[in-house]
Protein backbone atom coordinates (compact mmCIF):
# COMPACT_ATOMS: atom_id res chain seq x y z
CA UNK A 1 0.00 0.00 0.00
CA UNK A 2 1.21 3.24 -1.17
CA UNK A 3 1.62 5.79 1.97
CA UNK A 4 1.75 9.61 0.89
CA UNK A 5 2.67 11.36 4.30
CA UNK A 6 2.01 15.23 4.41
CA UNK A 7 4.48 17.18 6.13
CA UNK A 8 3.55 20.93 7.11
CA UNK A 9 6.68 23.12 6.41
CA UNK A 10 8.10 24.33 9.20
CA UNK A 11 8.27 27.72 10.73
CA UNK A 12 11.46 28.27 8.91
CA UNK A 13 9.85 27.39 5.89
CA UNK A 14 7.12 29.74 6.37
CA UNK A 15 9.36 32.48 7.25
CA UNK A 16 11.08 31.73 4.00
CA UNK A 17 8.08 31.78 1.65
CA UNK A 18 7.46 35.09 3.38
CA UNK A 19 4.37 33.96 4.77
CA UNK A 20 5.14 34.42 8.68
CA UNK A 21 7.26 37.01 9.21
CA UNK A 22 8.72 37.65 13.35
CA UNK A 23 7.21 40.97 13.91
CA UNK A 24 8.91 42.87 17.10
CA UNK A 25 6.05 45.80 17.42
CA UNK A 26 2.89 46.82 14.97
CA UNK A 27 1.79 49.92 15.97
CA UNK A 28 -0.66 53.06 14.56
CA UNK A 29 0.72 56.49 14.57
CA UNK A 30 2.36 59.57 12.95
CA UNK A 31 4.70 59.19 10.24
CA UNK A 32 7.13 61.59 11.25
CA UNK A 33 9.82 61.21 8.70
CA UNK A 34 10.71 61.37 4.73
CA UNK A 35 7.84 62.00 2.24
CA UNK A 36 5.08 60.93 4.38
CA UNK A 37 5.81 63.22 7.52
CA UNK A 38 2.73 64.17 9.01
CA UNK A 39 0.55 60.84 7.49
CA UNK A 40 -1.01 58.18 10.15
CA UNK A 41 0.52 55.07 9.39
CA UNK A 42 0.27 51.71 10.61
CA UNK A 43 3.93 50.06 11.42
CA UNK A 44 4.85 47.21 11.13
CA UNK A 45 8.12 46.29 12.69
CA UNK A 46 10.08 43.06 11.87
CA UNK A 47 12.65 41.56 14.25
CA UNK A 48 15.90 41.22 12.43
CA UNK A 49 18.93 43.33 11.15
CA UNK A 50 22.43 42.60 10.35
CA UNK A 51 23.30 45.79 10.00
CA UNK A 52 24.98 46.77 12.90
CA UNK A 53 24.69 50.67 13.12
CA UNK A 54 26.73 51.94 15.99
CA UNK A 55 23.92 54.53 16.86
CA UNK A 56 21.18 52.40 15.89
CA UNK A 57 17.76 53.46 18.15
CA UNK A 58 16.36 50.03 17.65
CA UNK A 59 18.79 47.18 18.94
CA UNK A 60 16.40 45.64 20.00
CA UNK A 61 15.24 44.51 16.76
CA UNK A 62 18.55 42.84 15.68
CA UNK A 63 17.80 39.32 16.98
CA UNK A 64 14.52 37.78 15.33
CA UNK A 65 14.25 34.60 17.47
CA UNK A 66 13.48 37.44 20.17
CA UNK A 67 9.90 38.14 18.49
CA UNK A 68 7.04 36.18 17.82
CA UNK A 69 6.29 35.11 14.66
CA UNK A 70 2.97 35.69 12.74
CA UNK A 71 1.69 34.99 10.09
CA UNK A 72 0.47 37.25 7.27
CA UNK A 73 -3.23 37.22 7.89
CA UNK A 74 -3.02 38.02 11.10
CA UNK A 75 -0.36 41.06 10.71
CA UNK A 76 -2.92 42.51 7.83
CA UNK A 77 -6.13 42.10 10.30
CA UNK A 78 -4.62 43.53 13.31
CA UNK A 79 -3.71 46.58 10.93
CA UNK A 80 -7.08 46.67 9.86
CA UNK A 81 -8.10 47.30 13.22
CA UNK A 82 -7.13 51.15 12.46
CA UNK A 83 -9.15 53.33 9.98
CA UNK A 84 -5.93 54.41 8.18
CA UNK A 85 -5.12 52.89 5.17
CA UNK A 86 -1.05 53.53 4.83
CA UNK A 87 1.20 50.86 5.87
CA UNK A 88 4.76 50.94 6.71
CA UNK A 89 7.29 48.05 6.78
CA UNK A 90 10.20 49.18 8.89
CA UNK A 91 12.88 46.94 11.03
CA UNK A 92 15.26 46.19 11.63
CA UNK A 93 16.06 45.29 8.28
CA UNK A 94 12.64 44.22 6.49
CA UNK A 95 14.59 43.19 3.36
CA UNK A 96 15.98 40.09 5.43
CA UNK A 97 12.44 38.85 4.67
CA UNK A 98 10.18 37.79 1.35
CA UNK A 99 7.75 41.22 1.42
CA UNK A 100 6.07 39.54 -1.69
CA UNK A 101 3.08 37.91 0.60
CA UNK A 102 2.54 39.98 2.99
CA UNK A 103 2.54 43.39 0.49
CA UNK A 104 0.07 41.14 -1.92
CA UNK A 105 -2.26 40.73 1.18
CA UNK A 106 -1.95 44.71 2.64
CA UNK A 107 -2.70 45.85 -1.06
CA UNK A 108 -5.41 43.66 -1.79
CA UNK A 109 -7.04 45.43 1.95
CA UNK A 110 -7.09 48.64 0.56
CA UNK A 111 -3.81 49.66 2.43
CA UNK A 112 -0.13 52.06 0.38
CA UNK A 113 2.55 50.34 1.19
CA UNK A 114 5.94 51.67 2.17
CA UNK A 115 9.19 50.01 3.41
CA UNK A 116 12.02 52.02 5.07
CA UNK A 117 15.04 50.02 4.24
CA UNK A 118 18.67 50.16 4.34
CA UNK A 119 18.60 47.96 1.30
CA UNK A 120 21.44 45.68 2.83
CA UNK A 121 19.35 42.55 1.17
CA UNK A 122 17.90 41.86 -2.31
CA UNK A 123 14.59 43.72 -3.09
CA UNK A 124 11.31 41.99 -2.71
CA UNK A 125 7.61 43.41 -1.99
CA UNK A 126 4.89 45.44 -4.14
CA UNK A 127 5.58 48.79 -2.63
CA UNK A 128 4.52 52.08 -3.26
CA UNK A 129 6.77 54.12 -1.88
CA UNK A 130 10.15 53.08 -0.93
CA UNK A 131 12.33 55.11 1.58
CA UNK A 132 16.20 53.81 1.23
CA UNK A 133 18.14 54.49 4.17
CA UNK A 134 21.72 52.96 2.60
CA UNK A 135 24.37 52.82 6.08
CA UNK A 136 27.97 52.47 5.65
CA UNK A 137 28.33 49.41 7.95
CA UNK A 138 26.68 47.18 5.49
CA UNK A 139 26.73 48.05 1.50
CA UNK A 140 23.99 47.82 0.08
CA UNK A 141 22.49 45.55 -2.31
CA UNK A 142 22.70 46.87 -5.89
CA UNK A 143 18.74 45.69 -6.25
CA UNK A 144 17.80 49.10 -4.16
CA UNK A 145 18.93 51.54 -6.36
CA UNK A 146 16.51 51.25 -9.11
CA UNK A 147 13.48 51.13 -6.68
CA UNK A 148 14.06 53.81 -4.43
CA UNK A 149 11.51 56.71 -4.51
CA UNK A 150 13.14 58.91 -1.86
CA UNK A 151 17.13 58.50 -0.64
CA UNK A 152 17.19 59.25 3.09
CA UNK A 153 20.54 59.43 4.74
CA UNK A 154 21.30 59.97 7.84
CA UNK A 155 24.30 62.66 9.03
CA UNK A 156 25.88 61.32 12.04
CA UNK A 157 29.24 62.84 11.06
CA UNK A 158 30.95 64.76 8.77
CA UNK A 159 31.78 62.18 6.06
CA UNK A 160 28.21 61.09 5.73
CA UNK A 161 27.42 64.01 3.51
CA UNK A 162 29.89 62.50 1.00
CA UNK A 163 28.32 59.15 0.99
CA UNK A 164 24.99 60.64 0.76
CA UNK A 165 26.03 62.32 -2.59
CA UNK A 166 27.85 59.14 -3.56
CA UNK A 167 24.57 57.23 -3.05
CA UNK A 168 22.68 60.17 -5.30
CA UNK A 169 24.67 58.97 -8.26
CA UNK A 170 23.19 55.40 -8.25
CA UNK A 171 19.49 56.39 -7.56
CA UNK A 172 16.92 57.19 -10.63
CA UNK A 173 16.53 60.64 -11.53
CA UNK A 174 13.60 61.52 -9.99
CA UNK A 175 14.68 59.86 -6.32
CA UNK A 176 13.25 62.30 -3.56
CA UNK A 177 16.76 63.54 -1.70
CA UNK A 178 16.88 63.73 2.07
CA UNK A 179 18.92 64.59 4.83
CA UNK A 180 18.53 63.74 8.58
CA UNK A 181 20.45 64.64 11.15
CA UNK A 182 21.04 61.70 13.65
CA UNK A 183 18.90 62.10 17.03
CA UNK A 184 22.01 62.56 19.26
CA UNK A 185 24.28 64.78 17.10
CA UNK A 186 21.08 66.96 15.77
CA UNK A 187 22.44 70.20 17.64
CA UNK A 188 25.97 70.04 16.08
CA UNK A 189 24.80 68.84 12.44
CA UNK A 190 21.40 70.71 11.92
CA UNK A 191 23.08 73.65 11.13
CA UNK A 192 25.50 72.23 8.74
CA UNK A 193 22.26 70.21 7.25
CA UNK A 194 20.95 73.67 6.68
CA UNK A 195 23.88 75.45 5.05
CA UNK A 196 24.05 72.55 2.95
CA UNK A 197 20.49 72.12 1.57
CA UNK A 198 20.86 75.98 0.70
CA UNK A 199 23.85 75.27 -1.18
CA UNK A 200 22.93 71.68 -2.78
CA UNK A 201 19.39 72.26 -3.65
CA UNK A 202 18.29 68.94 -4.87
CA UNK A 203 18.53 67.61 -1.37
CA UNK A 204 15.58 68.49 1.35
CA UNK A 205 15.84 68.06 4.87
CA UNK A 206 13.91 65.23 6.81
CA UNK A 207 13.34 65.66 10.59
CA UNK A 208 12.51 63.03 12.93
CA UNK A 209 9.03 65.09 14.17
CA UNK A 210 7.60 61.66 15.87
CA UNK A 211 10.54 62.84 18.68
CA UNK A 212 9.66 66.40 18.61
CA UNK A 213 5.99 64.78 19.29
CA UNK A 214 7.22 62.26 21.92
CA UNK A 215 5.25 59.47 20.10
CA UNK A 216 6.74 56.07 18.68
S1 LIG B 1 19.69 49.24 9.67
FE1 LIG B 1 18.20 50.18 11.06
S2 LIG B 1 17.68 48.55 12.54
FE2 LIG B 1 19.54 47.91 11.48
S3 LIG B 1 21.21 48.59 12.81
FE3 LIG B 1 20.89 50.22 11.29
S4 LIG B 1 19.42 51.66 12.24
FE4 LIG B 1 19.36 49.71 13.43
Amino acid sequence: MNTLELVAPTTQELIAAGLQLPIMEAFYTIQGEGRFTGHPAYFIRLGGCDVGCVWCDVKDSWEAAKWPVLSIEKIVEDALAFPGRLAVITGGEPLMYNLGPLTKLLKEKGFTTNIETSGAHPFSGDFDWVCFSPKKFKKPHPSIYVEADELKVVIYNKSDFDFAEDHAKLVNSDCELRLQPEWSKAAKFTPEIIEYVKNHPTWKISLQTHKFMDIP
